[in-house]
């Protein structure tokens, strides 16, 4: 797995300096882009090509050769070092309406997510944290003022030995900023998860170390992710410890305070894989199915419950399966699929919310997914009651429901979704039934 920390910003907010920075001292590859529509405008100045003719442009990409050497800081186009030559102001005027061309975008972000693969990187430029890299890790939209920038870039170029004037650098800022936010494809926008900084009144390394909490924030919450994931192995002492639990949960929570019911009990199997569908209402009543079951029920649930301490290690404890429904969650549906395989029975809220049907909101597909995908059956559940304490709770079982004529059509959507209707509507049926 690779880290990405994406940074975009205008011309000059000091993405360049800063990204170089944080790599070094965090040990991640820097990748600068805007180096690289800089070495094709210079290709494109040398062979004396218009920003028009793009059949000649699209010859150029095919040969063109771009190479960054991270660690002599060196940029060669055609095996040549170009790494002043393209600052120059030559290469500034053109670069903006260069990278405006689709064809060279194209070819230059495919260039950006090869050079990135597999690795830790760092990189920056205008469209990393929407197009290049729409799932970094990390995303940050670096900002100053235009005065600020162009002083600094001054500076820069004074240093550099690049002859220029302040009022050239502004100007040349100005239409760059124009023009890099009013691109058709790749323009400079802030991506809505990005975290902004303004670094107009901060130092390089005030910003620099603004970066490197940001992203070991993430990298702890990472770790903390992947902890979710954390199998607790079969022992005795585990099977002790959840036999323990669901008892007394049993006794003191669902016979004293809620006198639940059991109806049609006999449609649970003793053994073999099923899953149980039911109505959510309340955070309680996942646990009422699991404890009021003499087999092991094993419920998915969102992963963000599995950080809370103590619920955390009771979920793990019934070899409950983590989903983060953010993400495609490939480790989920793989912990799914096994368990079905292993003969599980398993415990799915096909509203994916508590009271999703009274909020109108689409019943998920995961279960039908599930059931056609390993071949299992679907045991409606409908549960009813308030989980007032002191309130009857009822759970009324309906028949497995089979749909035979449906497996190995998990992909299709139609079928998906015709499979979950004919499963809230058991449920529905069954959460209305006189008892
Ligand atoms: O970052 P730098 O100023 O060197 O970038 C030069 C130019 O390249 C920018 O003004 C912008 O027009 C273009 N660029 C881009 N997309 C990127 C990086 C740079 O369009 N990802």
């Amino acid at each position: 797995m690779s880290f990405v920390v994406a940074i975009d910003g205008p011309a000059g907010s000091g993405k360049g300096s800063i990204t170089q920075i944080i790599a070094e001292k965090m040990n991640l590859s820097c990748i600068d882009t805007g180096a690289m529509y800089r070495c094709v405008t210079l290709d494109m100045l040398n062979k004396n090509i218009a920003i028009e003719d793009i059949e000649k442009i699209k010859e150029l990409l095919k040969t063109i050769d771009i190479k960054l050497d991270e660690e002599n800081k060196k940029v060669y186009l055609n095996g040549k070092d170009v790494t002043d030559e393209i600052r120059s102001m030559r290469v500034t005027e053109k670069v903006s309406q260069v990278s405006s061309i689709k064809e060279i975008r194209l070819k230059l972000v495919e260039l950006q997510q090869k050079i990135a693969k597999n690795k830790d990187v760092i990189m920056e430029g205008r469209d990393i944290t929407t197009v290049v890299f729409p799932n970094a890790d990390v995303k940050v939209y670096l900002d100053a003022d235009v005065e600020e920038r162009a002083r600094r870039r001054y500076k820069q170029n004074q240093e550099k030995g690049i002859e220029s004037t302040y009022d050239e650098i502004l100007e040349n800022l100005k239409k760059r900023d124009y023009n890099d936010m009013h691109k058709e494809f790749g323009a400079l926008v802030k991506a809505d998860d990005a975290i902004v900084i303004d670094s107009t009144n901060m130092t390089i390394e005030q910003v620099t170390n603004e970066i490197i909490k940001i992203i070991n924030e993430k990298k702890k919450q990472i770790i903390e992710d992947e902890k979710v994931y954390e199998v607790v192995p079969d022992s005795k002492m585990k099977r002790f410890k959840y036999a323990f639990v669901k008892k007394l949960l049993l006794i003191f929570v669902y016979k004293l305070v809620y006198r639940i019911k059991i109806v049609n009990k006999e449609y649970v199997p003793k053994e073999g894989a099923y899953i149980i569908c039911a109505n959510h209402i309340n955070m309680l009543d996942a646990l009422s199915v699991v404890c009021t079951n003499k087999r092991k029920v094993r419920f998915i649930c969102k992963h963000s419950m599995f950080k809370k301490k103590i619920l955390g290690w009771a979920l793990k404890l019934g070899d409950t399966i983590p989903l983060d429904r953010d993400k495609n969650d490939i480790e989920s549906m793989k912990r799914t699929i096994k368990a079905l395989k292993n003969g599980d029975l398993l415990g799915i809220f096909p509203e994916g919310t508590r009271n999703g049907m009274e909020k109108n909101v689409k019943a998920k597909n995961g279960a039908a997914f599930f059931a056609l995908k390993s071949g299992v059956k679907v045991i409606p559940l409908g549960i009813q009651g308030s989980f007032k304490p002191f309130t009857k709770v009822k759970l009324v079982y309906g028949e497995p429901l089979d749909f035979s004529e449906y497996y190995g059509k998990e992909k299709d959507k139609e079928t998906l979704e015709k499979v979950t209707n004919i499963i809230m509507d058991n449920i529905v049926m069954l959460t209305n039934k006189k008892i």
